[in-house]
């Protein structure tokens, strides 16, 4: 993993335990970070998270009244190309729009533009719904750009088809750092 820059390090880390109505009513725009430690499940689905998940989160009360967080998340990870099976590089960034919910029952009667956000208590982890709102966001597979990409370039050249499967994949990388931890 990459040392995070110093641009990186200068940005707030985001609360993870966060009042989401009392931002509501406070109008509050959230703008930080969230460790990449923090985010177990997307770590286990990429080979690793190269930058910590930058997030705007703007509260406020929409125009029907409806408690809303617009805004963006994005991170940078790294996965495995499915053609050449070697790390890449792949941005993920989704927009946010939820919609606070403190009933389940209310949720197929909100407007569908939001997703929904159902607090448990008064209290909510704001990280868990980011990593979640990422995950929806990770492309199910991944491909270098054709010219980038070696498997491309192994096929088309007609070379030594069989010297793909003899590099280690980084996910072989990855079970070899799991074993060990
Ligand atoms: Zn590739």
């Amino acid at each position: 993993m990459s040392e995070p820059s110093s641009a990186m390090q200068q940005r707030p880390v985001l609360p993870q335990s966060v009042t989401p109505l009392k931002l509501v009513g406070q109008g509050t725009t959230l703008t930080g970070v969230v460790p990449s430690k923090r985010l177990g499940r997307l770590a286990e689905l990429v080979v690793s998270i190269d930058e910590p998940v930058a997030a705007n989160l703007e509260f406020y009360a929409d125009e029907s009244g409806y408690p809303v967080v617009r805004g963006n998340v994005t991170t940078l990870v790294c996965v495995v190309c499915q053609r050449c099976l070697q790390a890449m590089p792949q941005k993920v960034s989704a927009e946010v729009a939820w919609i606070i919910v403190v009933d389940e029952d209310q949720i197929k009667s909100l407007p569908k533009r939001y997703e929904p956000w159902l607090l448990d208590d008064s209290e909510s982890d704001l990280h868990r719904i980011i990593e979640e709102e990422l995950l929806l966001a990770l492309p199910i597979v991944s491909y270098h750009p054709l010219d980038q990409c070696e498997g491309h370039e192994t096929f088309s050249t007609g070379e030594m088809v069989g010297e793909v499967d003899r590099k280690p994949s980084p996910f072989d990388v990855l079970q070899e750092l799991k074993l060990k931890s």
